[in-house]
């Protein structure tokens, strides 16, 4: 039976006891209105350790003045019901936006600057800061994350080795749904037209995937002159960048390189991503 704890006191009372006994804890963050992209993330954990933990935050701090924080969709009740049948056994929904760090930012540099840092300025130092305190408060051998949002995956890396925090990083691969559409908590704001619409995101993706030769600038113009011309998608970005870095590449490279893109479709924005390899 699945425990649904409120407060951070809570939660560190009732993983204690599991702790003192020597069990591994996995720990997946989320905002909720969970999707088969989430279950992947619960399942891994799930594999790899003792205990389960699900957070569920919809996290102020890394929504936008302009953004759907307002709108992102909420139910408590069917998602702790879905974990509890997939087996969690803790799931930790902060009861207000009090949990929201006031005094502290944790501010990732490099790796932040491009693409969404850039789109959405703010958002990765509010990402980092929960995700700092929610580590914290669970304190898991290994937390999991999707590759989907790959540059957030990037950050976390490079936020729990610079501060030494004793948790393994886990990726899993990108869940997407039959037509390739990455899972996403915000396809629910698609209308019939806008998700037949969105397809052309992962439909460019695959493309570029599959004719990779290695040249970088040529992938990206490709994959832009592409989703510029899907009806019904407005292109934010879309570039072809080191995977370890996220810098943009040019030329011919030798070694993989990761495509991301991101759009609206409608007043819902994508993002996506594909590892480019020979
Ligand atoms: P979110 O609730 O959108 O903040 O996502 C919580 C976690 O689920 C993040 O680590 C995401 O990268 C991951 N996630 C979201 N969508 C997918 C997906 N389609 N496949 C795999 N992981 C995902």
């Amino acid at each position: 039976m699945t425990r649904l704890v409120r407060t951070v006191g809570q939660a560190r009372e009732i993983l204690e006891p599991h702790r003192r006994a020597g069990a591994s804890l996995g720990f997946v963050p989320t905002m909720g209105a969970l999707h088969d992209g989430h279950l992947s993330l619960v399942r891994a954990a799930g594999q790899d350790n003792d205990v389960v933990v699900v957070s569920i935050f919809v996290n102020p701090l890394q929504f936008g003045p302009d953004e759907d924080f307002a709108s992102y969709p909420r139910d408590l009740d069917a998602d702790t019901a879905v974990l509890d049948r997939h087996g969690v056994d803790v799931v930790f929904s902060p009861a207000s936006a009090g949990f929201a760090p006031t005094t502290v930012t944790v501010c990732v540099a490099g790796v932040t600057e491009r693409l969404e840092g850039a789109s959405r300025p703010g958002h990765f130092d509010g990402v980092a800061t929960i995700v700092a305190k929610l580590l914290h408060t669970v304190g898991p051998d290994r937390a999991y994350f999707g590759e989907k949002d790959y540059q957030q995956l990037l950050v976390l890396r490079a936020m729990a080795r610079d501060l030494a925090m004793p948790v393994e990083i886990v990726a899993c691969p990108t869940v997407r749904e039959p037509d390739g559409l990455a899972a996403s908590s915000r396809n629910a704001g698609l209308s019939p037209d806008e998700r037949a619409a969105a397809a052309a995101l992962p439909a460019a993706l695959r493309a570029v995937a599959g004719s990779w030769g290695g040249d970088a600038g040529y992938a990206r113009d490709c994959l832009r002159r592409t989703l510029e011309a899907a009806p019904g998608v407005r292109l934010d970005y879309a570039e072809v960048c080191d995977p370890e870095t996220l810098e943009p590449l040019e030329g011919v490279v030798g070694g993989p390189a990761q495509a991301l893109i991101a759009a609206h479709v409608g007043a819902t924005r994508l993002i996506d991503n594909i590892r480019l390899e020979p």
